[in-house]
């Protein structure tokens, strides 16, 4: 198994995720990130760091799409291991339905 991030992360990513993990395998796009599946330890630690709750277990059903999506883009996009700042309307898109379809975007982040 492994650690995934899902779609409440699109647009929010506040990033206390990638300041615990203790394998550096968070992966930045430009409007959320990703775990790369292969290099996580499944040790647990980001999943209650996340405020929005974004991040999950693969063993979890229905998060087929997601364990795809961190697969591929955690090989192209740049590693990330310290947190930056929020977005300032991160609170906004917070919990919000549909993000995946009207703001997924599989661009790179700018990384460390
Ligand atoms: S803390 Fe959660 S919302 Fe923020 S970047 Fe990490 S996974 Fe995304
Ligand atoms: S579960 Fe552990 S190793 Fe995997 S991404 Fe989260 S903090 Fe990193």
């Amino acid at each position: 198994m492994t650690y995934i991030v899902t779609e409440n992360c699109i647009k929010c990513k506040y990033m206390d995720c990638v300041e615990v993990c203790p394998v550096d395998c968070f992966y930045e796009g430009e409007n959320m990130l990703v775990i790369h599946p292969d290099e996580c330890i499944d040790c647990g630690v980001c999943e209650p760091e996340c405020p929005a709750e974004a991040i999950k277990p693969d063993t979890e059903p229905g998060l087929e799409q997601w364990l795809q999506i961190n697969t591929d883009l955690s090989k192209t996009w740049p590693n990330i291991t310290q947190k930056k700042p929020e977005p300032p309307d991160a609170k906004e898109y917070d919990g919000m339905e549909g993000k995946y379809e009207k703001f997924f975007s599989a661009n790179p982040g700018d990384g460390d």
